[in-house]
């Protein structure tokens, strides 16, 4: 690591740092890989090694799910208040330990630090609803049926499974993990291999606040080792996984096979529609805000602005100067906008798209290749617009960069049918004045969210979740997310 990135290391995140390489961790205790190997995580902001965590095999993925099974009886007996209580202090110590979390996930993930700060806050935010809404579950709930006394009796799984990307590792773990523990469930996360510190750091926190050993197991190492070994791990209770469409796709097979009930949360390309009486000036600083949010590496992003034909040059002129305005740099300087992409597989594959794009015809509007930042050899892109025929490579398949693509539109209706000529669902936004314009557009686009006059909002309450290649399962952050994680026993006695 750097001088300068040291320097600005938290005393406690240089502690956490200094005991690399990793074990995952397992029943309450450190669970290294028997054979040794170990993966090296980078920061992407640097290219200079961080840590190394343990790769585990899938014999011991397996032993891991014993161990979340055996803790699953003494955790699901307790009250919901025991329960509540225990989870509680969690909430309050990630709470309390949120520099030092978010800033592990800053140089990890290559996360400007003050949105690496919201996300270990939407983790704590999002455990606080799921312990609040789970202790108002009727747990027998009674059916009205003539001639019967029937009632719904509602009890947690068991061992859960969970695999999660790297883009948001900590707060996808707090939207994955939290309504399943507040049920009454154990879980067992794989992290992504770029990203697994934060995981690891919230399972000891975990330990040391009293959540029982077995109930929070975290098992480090490859996709196709440790994450295919918990896919097709046949004693799991339930599956969640959040990635792309393509490994989403093997995690459903292994888990149809085993008739393991799974959630899907993918990939996107959602589109932004811009109509013509918009303040253009806000409406561009707002979409250039998404897309260099977290270098554009957001599953439900709008990636596709479609602009009205009236606004469109004035649209572009604002969108380009306030892009060539981001200062990217280091995701620990305090002055950076926007920090790197992942790694530098990451960073190839969007290079790639942008030079694909204008090969295919696109104009690069803005940006259109790597970003220099002085003292760092990090994988840094300039925020790029391109624009073009939607029929053009980076209209259609998802980039997962600073990279948007723009386009014409004419009327309600052609804007509609561009929004919707993608095999994605995740998400989309409608931009206008008009209400009634505003939910007639939204409610038209198919996808599993429609946001107005504003794009990625999330709200603990609001169900958030993917339709056709986006996604599978249910979603996650709503009151029927929780109920996901109770299995229902009907109960019927006739009274005849
Ligand atoms: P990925 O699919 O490559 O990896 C996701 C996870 O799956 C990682 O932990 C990885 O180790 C694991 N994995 C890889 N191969 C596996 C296999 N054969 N079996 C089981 N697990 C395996 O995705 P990524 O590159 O980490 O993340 C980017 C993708 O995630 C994008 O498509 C993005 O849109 C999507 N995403 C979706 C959401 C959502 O909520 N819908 C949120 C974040 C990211």
């Amino acid at each position: 690591m750097t001088v300068a990135t040291r320097t600005k290391l938290l005393p406690e995140v240089e502690a956490f740092l200094s005991q690399s390489p990793f074990p995952s961790f397992v029943g309450g205790r450190d669970f290294p890989a028997s054979s040794g190997d170990t993966i090296v995580t980078i920061d992407p902001g640097s290219g200079e090694k961080i840590a190394e965590i343990h790769d585990l095999s899938a014999v011991e993925v397996d032993r891991a799910v014993e161990v979340a099974e055996a803790a699953f009886p003494a955790w699901a007996a307790l009250s919901q208040v025991d329960r509540s209580d225990i989870l509680k202090k969690l909430a309050d110590a990630v709470e309390k330990h949120k520099p030092v979390i978010a800033q592990i996930e800053a140089l990890d993930a290559g996360k400007i630090e003050a949105q690496a700060n919201g996300d270990v806050q939407n983790f704590v935010d999002t455990l606080r609803y799921f312990i609040d809404l789970a202790s108002k579950v009727e747990l027998r709930e009674k059916i009205d049926s003539p001639g019967y006394d029937a009632w719904k009796y509602r009890q947690p799984w068991g061992a859960c499974a969970f695999i999660f990307p790297w883009n948001f590792p900590f707060l996808l773990i707090g939207w994955g993990i939290t309504p399943a523990l507040a049920a009454g469930n154990t879980v067992v996360i794989k992290p992504a291999e770029d990203t697994s510190l934060s995981a690891i750091y919230l399972a000891r926190l975990a330990k040391e606040v009293g959540v029982p050993d077995g109930v929070i197991n975290v098992v480090t190492g490859s996709g196709a080792g440790a994450g295919a070994a918990l896919s097709n791990n046949s004693q799991i209770k339930r599956m969640s996984f959040t990635g792309s469409p393509e490994v989403g796709r093997m995690v459903g097979e292994a888990c149809g096979r085993n008739l393991v009930p799974v959630k899907l949360e993918l990939g996107g390309k959602g589109a932004a529609v811009v109509f013509d009486d918009v303040d253009v000036a806000e409406t561009a600083e707002k979409l250039v805000g998404a897309i260099t949010f977290h270098s554009g590496q957001v599953c439900c992003d709008a990636t596709r602005w479609f602009v009205h034909s009236n606004i469109y040059d004035e649209f572009v002129t604002e969108c380009t100067n306030r892009m060539s305005k981001i200062r990217v740099g280091h995701p620990l300087d305090p002055t950076s906008d926007m920090g790197p992409v992942v790694n530098s597989k990451q960073c190839s594959r969007v290079l790639g798209y942008l030079d694909k794009g204008q090969a295919g015809g696109a104009e690069c509007l803005c940006g259109g290749s790597e970003a220099k930042v002085e003292g760092y050899t990090g994988n840094y892109i300039k925020p790029s617009l391109l624009a073009g025929s939607l029929d053009n490579v980076a209209a259609q398949e998802e980039i997962f960069g600073p990279v948007a693509y723009l386009a014409k539109f004419d009327s309600e209706e052609q804007a509609i049918e561009m929004a919707n000529d993608t095999d994605y669902g995740l998400a989309n936004s409608v931009w206008t004045k008009d209400d009634e314009r505003a939910a007639r557009v939204a409610e038209a686009m198919v996808a599993g969210n429609s946001w107005i006059n504003a794009h990625n909002v999330f709200a603990q309450g609001v169900p958030y979740g993917g339709v056709n290649k986006s996604g599978l399962g249910g979603g996650v952050l709503s009151p029927e997310t929780l109920m996901d994680y109770y299995r229902s026993t009907s109960v019927v006695r006739p009274l005849a």
